[in-house]
């Protein structure tokens, strides 16, 4: 029974990886990694330089070939076939324009090599420069356009052709911090337009949460985990995503039951229900800063996990102030809002921190 679901899900998504490795001499960049990319599906590749992302997602593009493992692409097995076979296109970091040529030639270059007739070209073309709102710079060349502007006509080139995914490898990492923000709601609406399968790599936690219907993490070539962002930022199940996306506190202990741990001070708190460690392993429990409460326990629920500790340093962010404070066994970060009904503490202060049972996530160390 088991077996035919999986076929089935299989056959339905976009693109689904099982037991891919990619193997450079001795490196071992990508490892073992099984994964489903659904159709219509906005999917975020993250890690840190070096992961395997960028490896992961040439793969899927037919411009490296897997070392072991099964790749299809709408139920096809494509490992075998060229990068023009398959139903994908790629946006590059670098865009990759021809320099000597007009948008309009860059954008036809590649129906013009399939001989596709003259008027269809013609159409598909301002189709896809409007689509991606650069009607009225038909000629111009690259040198004539902002970044931004070249990662559009980068994008309409690679629609153009239609493909069932499109793959972008940091397509936005080349642009300053405003115009990035600017494309990736551009590049969101333009997924919910064209309603086809983006597969994005980023090391940019931010980006991918943003954009992203569902992420992975990558690391050291392993694929740790999938979720939706809000899964991934509330739910992680390792450290290193716990680490990556956003900022975490890590307190040690051991998994005493299905829902209860006892951290490194001997205190025993109850965690919301883990699946992926045994009982009796060693865990950290992740706790994001903005989630610890601090001061005030009369709005605590009396059973909820307590702490006491001292300020050692208050850092000032506008609309935060971030607290470090120091407990006998660890220290611990803190980010409260900055307002006029929070209360401020300073260093010395002696507080008490709670919080939520569903605060935190427990993690593998
Ligand atoms: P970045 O964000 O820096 O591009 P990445 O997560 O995309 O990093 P990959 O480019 O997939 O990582 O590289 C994964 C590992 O494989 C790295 O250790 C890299 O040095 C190695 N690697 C990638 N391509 C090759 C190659 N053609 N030959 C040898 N080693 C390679």
């Amino acid at each position: 029974m088991n077996e035919i679901t999986e076929s089935q899900d299989q056959r339905s998504a976009a693109v689904s990886l099982r037991g891919i490795s990619k193997l450079f001499d001795d490196v071992t960049a990508v490892d073992s990694v099984d994964l489903d990319i659904g159709d219509s599906e906005f999917f975020a590749l993250l890690g840190p330089s070096g992961c395997g992302k960028t490896t992961t997602l040439r793969m899927i593009a037919g411009l490296e070939i897997p070392s072991a493992g099964s790749l299809q692409i709408f139920g096809e097995e494509v490992g075998s076939l060229p990068p023009n076979k398959r139903p994908v296109n790629t946006v590059f970091q670098n865009y990759a324009l021809f320099p000597h040529m007009s948008v309009v030639d860059n954008v036809a270059f590649g129906l013009k090599m399939r001989k596709i007739p003259k008027s269809e070209i013609s159409t598909r073309v301002h189709e896809a420069i409007s689509l991606v709102r650069m009607t009225g710079m038909e000629d111009r060349r690259p040198n004539q356009l902002s970044g931004g502007q070249q990662q559009r006509v980068a994008l309409a080139r690679a629609l153009v052709n239609r493909p069932k995914v499109l793959l972008l490898d940091e397509p936005l990492a080349a642009l300053d911090l405003k115009l990035r923000q600017e494309m990736q709601f551009e590049l969101k609406q333009l997924q919910r337009e064209v309603g086809i399968t983006f597969v994005f790599v980023t090391h940019d936690q931010e980006e991918a949460l943003a954009l992203s219907d569902r992420i992975g993490v990558m690391n050291d070539g392993r694929l740790l985990q999938v979720g939706t962002p809000e899964e991934m930022y509330d739910a992680p199940i390792d450290r290193f995503v716990a680490d990556f996306i956003g900022r975490s506190n890590f307190l040690k202990a051991t998994l005493e039951s299905a829902e209860v741990v006892c951290l490194a001070n001997g205190q025993r708190i109850r965690v919301p229900q883990v699946d992926a460690v045994s009982v009796g392993d060693e865990v950290q429990v992740s706790l994001r800063p903005e989630r610890v409460m601090i001061g005030d326990l009369d709005s605590a629920p009396h059973d909820s996990a307590q702490l006491s500790g001292t300020v050692e340093t208050e850092t000032f962010l506008g609309n935060s102030v971030v607290y470090r404070v120091a407990l006998d066994w660890m220290t611990i970060e803190v980010e409260a809002d900055h307002r006029p009904d929070v209360e401020r503490y300073h260093a010395g202060d002696r507080v008490d921190l709670w919080w939520r049972d569903d605060a935190v996530a427990v993690v593998r160390p």
